[in-house]
């Protein structure tokens, strides 16, 4: 990570430190501690969402300071499972998959209960595809498979070539370490916005030598994530789930919700707050998604204790979820074999290889599901007949039972695998409204001078249920609007 910054902020604090040595009355120690920086654009978080709107508010002609409250830039981003939905014939076609913006826009839609802005959603998957021309163009490499990514509804995911979410962060802070007029300030809290009249100029912010102040000549663009790690905040917004006090989350421990707050103190529209996505997906220990063995949705299946399927496991995230949480102890195994893991040194979306995840008691192998049924205690029969039933649903290409629809591959060659699963709080769909152009609006729908946001902070785009593999495509490209639009503000 870059450094320029952090290192000038710390020689500021060493002049300032030199010159006030002796200055005793609290007036000069407040100036003394304080540093001021301005750039037309102040980006607040430095996940996918921040830097992409850095790097094109940047690419539009704009100097840029980003700033970071956690000692290191990518938050959610860099850790996330990366998979991209985006329509995009040159892969999909080759693949033999029939796909349109309009099917993409009308899953997003009717997946989020009709609860997403039409034209919000329409921004999103039309620009989807050109925002991985854009990373493209800056040297990020997706594999040329795209696959069904859980609760996505349609193979239409792209999977970076580099683990997890660190392609696009290297990408963007390649771009950053090259250019210059484009700063990233870590360990720098946003705390609120300043403004002049109703214009926002700028962010009052908290950095290791104490106060900063950022003037931004042109716009502020908030991106600091959303609120799935504040258990708080999510217990106060929470009205779709059983109490979400106990329950662990994927996301890293920065996600606080933060500019919900920053942005409803200078009257911005909150909406949706109580759209919370959980994921059937959790570690059992940690809450992570790390060690989840699924490599798509097509060729594994979920099992009870008892060894029985109990939903369509290619359905909308909050439906399985849901249908987790009647499971005995909320608890299941995914359930795959051979043709997911060819070698044991193939990899799941986390870059963990399946002997390491073996070997680590993450997962379970066996070369009959009789054994591996014996393994994780569940009623061999059951597990038989679970995965009988399955394969014949493969052979017909469903749907069966459970209306499952997506399928591939049988579960019938060894080594067999299961990994254990429990419910985890994922993401915040509700957040700070904002038009198209990412500009932040208030409660009279009126945008507020000076004022966007981006990312998971945002509301009005995914409605109750976020589609699988759409979170990435949603803080690229609005972020990269974001950018855009405070660069070129008059
Ligand atoms: P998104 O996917 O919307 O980009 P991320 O979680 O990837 O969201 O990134 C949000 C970033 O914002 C994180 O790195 C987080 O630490 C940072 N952040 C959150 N609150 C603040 C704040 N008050 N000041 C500065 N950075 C913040």
């Amino acid at each position: 990570m870059k450094q320029k910054s952090l290192l000038l902020l710390l020689a500021a604090a060493l002049v300032f430190s030199l010159i006030g040595c002796g200055a005793d009355d609290a007036n000069t120690k407040t100036q003394t501690s304080e540093t001021e920086h301005t750039a037309d654009v102040v980006v607040i978080g430095a996940g996918g969402a921040g830097l992409a709107a850095a790097v094109s508010a940047h690419q539009n002609g704009a100097s840029v300071i980003v700033i970071e409250k956690m000692p290191f830039v990518g938050g959610n981003t860099i850790i996330c499972g990366a998979a991209y939905n985006a329509v995009d014939p040159s892969r999909q076609g080759p693949q033999g998959i029939e796909d349109s913006v309009d099917k993409h826009f009308q899953q997003t839609y009717e997946g989020g209960d009709k609860l997403g802005k039409p034209e919000m959603i329409r921004t999103l998957v039309e620009n989807a595809y050109p925002a991985i021309e854009w990373l493209e163009s800056m040297d990020m490499e997706f594999k040329p498979e795209v696959f069904t990514v859980l609760g996505g509804l349609w193979p239409r995911a792209h999977k970076p070539v580099k683990p997890l979410g660190t392609g696009f962060i290297d990408t963007y802070m390649n771009y950053i370490s090259k250019n210059d007029n484009i700063e990233i300030m870590v360990d720098t809290k946003g705390l609120a916005l300043t403004t002049d009249g109703n214009r926002i100029t700028g962010v009052r912010a908290e950095g290791p030598a104490g106060p900063v102040n950022l003037n931004a000549g042109k716009g502020v663009v908030i991106a600091t994530g959303g609120f799935s790690a504040n258990v708080e905040l999510r217990e106060k917004y929470n009205a779709m789930w059983p109490s979400l006090t106990n329950l662990k989350t994927t996301n890293h421990t920065g996600a606080t919700g933060d500019g919900l707050t920053i942005a409803e103190e200078v009257g911005a529209n909150l909406i949706g707050l109580e759209q919370i996505q959980l994921l059937p997906m959790g570690d059992p220990d940690t809450g992570s998604l790390l060690g989840n063995i699924e490599q798509g949705v097509e060729n594994r299946i979920f099992a009870n204790k008892a060894g029985d399927r109990f939903v369509d496991e290619g359905a909308r995230r909050d439906v399985m979820t849901l249908a987790l949480f009647d499971q005995e102890d909320s608890y299941m195994y995914i359930i795959l074999d051979k043709h997911s893991y060819p070698t044991g040194d193939t990899k799941n979306n986390f870059n963990e290889s399946i002997d390491q995840l073996v070997a680590n008691g993450k997962a379970f192998k066996a070369d009959t599901l009789e054994e591996l049924a014996a393994q994780i205690n569940v009623n061999p029969k059951n597990l038989v007949k679970a995965v009988a039933e399955f394969n014949s649903a493969v052979q017909t290409d469903g749907p069966d039972r459970f209306g499952r629809t997506l399928f591939d591959e049988k579960i019938d060659t060894p080594p067999f695998y299961a990994g254990p699963r429990t419910p985890t709080v994922h993401h915040t769909m509700g957040g700070i409204e904002i038009t198209p152009r990412a500009e932040v609006v208030d409660a009279n729908g009126k945008t507020i001078p000076g004022l966007y946001a981006a990312g998971e902070v945002t509301g009005g785009i995914h409605g109750a249920n976020r589609l699988g593999g759409n979170a990435l495509p949603d803080i690229t490209v609005f972020g990269r609007i974001a950018g855009k639009s405070a660069a070129t503000a008059k």
